[in-house]
């Protein structure tokens, strides 16, 4: 381990010296294990001089074991204010390498908060920059959706590049997350996560270790954005095509993607699935990262063909009656083919 703190109370003291009982409102359930925490910061590989940011702070067990690592600066973004005695007295003992910010970690402005000098583009190798946090498992999967979606267009955080994200989830997302085909598990979010992500499962923790324990377990997971995503096609796009056609599960895929397209246009079926050349009779599930791909490419392609396709929402009201569309006027240039 890099830095030592100086002397300070346990986390578990901490927690009774301030009288932060976990709130159930807010889901929270604390590491105060000091193994524990540090097991966490050591799955994180991280190198010296790295910038961190870790949402969810809490009482400041990870944060603690952050920070004596060799990183350089720990960020924390904390919406419990209950919690800012404590963490600013850690902000002291680390000799300001923490910087605390009370805020909702889903409206955080995370842009202005890593040197500029840590950036690297894309392609190249990650910067040494982190986004950790064992979060509330419901909150960690809503922001895990909101990043992947600027993952995909390279905004907020990774406009520095590449940063990879560690945390926490229910033992059962991080299965549906790591999902391969064929799996029981393998849902939208198995796609989401891996069209863009390179994952890896770095251990489970037992409910039993957290306090108060949950009724479920949990597992680490950490996502590294991929170089070149598996599907070039826009977040909107892929998520659409995902979430309609794993809508009918158990059944063939030519189910969920009649919902694609308006009643009117029910030949665009065929031509979608020939164009991709995916048989329209196997399962959600089945379907190979490679396949999805194409059905994206597909429909991508047909929304540029038939503007206010991409529009269609099957479940608005009155969708039944959609008007055939019109296809684009002088048809699809080279560019639009790409
Ligand atoms: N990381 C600490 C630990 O391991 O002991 C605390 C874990 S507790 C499960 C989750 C923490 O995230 C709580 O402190 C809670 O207040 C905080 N939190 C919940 N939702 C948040 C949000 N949207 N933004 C920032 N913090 C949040």
């Amino acid at each position: 381990m890099g830095s030592r703190l100086p002397p300070m109370p346990k986390i578990s003291e901490i927690v009774k010296l301030y009288r932060l009982s976990a709130t159930k409102k807010l889901s929270q359930n604390f590491l105060l294990d000091t193994n524990v925490c540090h097991k966490f910061v050591k799955c994180i590989s991280l190198k010296r001089g790295a910038h961190v940011c870790e949402v969810g702070p809490g009482p400041g067990g990870i944060t603690r074991a952050l920070l004596e690592s060799d990183v350089d600066e720990v960020h924390v973004i904390e919406k419990d204010s209950r919690f800012m005695e404590p963490l600013e007295a850690l902000k002291v003992a680390s000799s300001d390498r923490l910087k605390v910010h009370l805020g909702d970690a889903k409206y955080f402005e995370y842009l202005n908060v890593f040197p500029p000098a840590y950036a690297r583009p894309w392609q190249r190798s990650t910067p040494n920059i982190h986004i950790v946090g064992n979060l509330p498992f419901n909150v960690s999967l809503g922001l895990l959706l909101q990043w992947l979606e600027q993952i995909s267009n390279r905004s907020g955080p990774w406009e520095y590049g590449r940063v990879p994200l560690t945390l926490t989830f229910q033992e059962e997302v991080a299965k549906r997350i790591l999902a391969k085909v064929d799996s029981n598990d393998r849902c939208k979010l198995s796609i989401m996560c891996q069209y863009l992500c390179k994952i890896r499962y770095k251990y489970h923790i037992p409910g039993k270790v957290f306090v108060p324990a949950p009724k479920v377990d949990a597992a680490v997971v950490s996502l590294e954005p991929l170089r070149t995503p598996h599907i070039c096609q826009p977040y909107s796009v892929v998520k659409k095509v995902t979430a309609t056609i794993f809508h009918y599960r158990q059944k063939h895929i030519k189910n969920g993607a009649k919902d694609l397209f308006p009643v009117s246009m029910d030949g665009l079926v065929d031509e979608f699935f020939t164009r991709s050349d995916v048989d329209p009779t196997k399962q959600s599930f089945s379907l190979t990262m490679a396949e999805w791909e194409r059905l994206c490419e597909t429909y991508a392609y047909l929304c540029k063909l038939y503007p206010g396709l991409s529009d269609y929402n099957y479940r608005a009201p009155g969708a039944k009656n959609t008007q055939a569309l019109a296809p684009a006027p002088g048809g699809l240039s080279v560019e639009d083919l790409k």
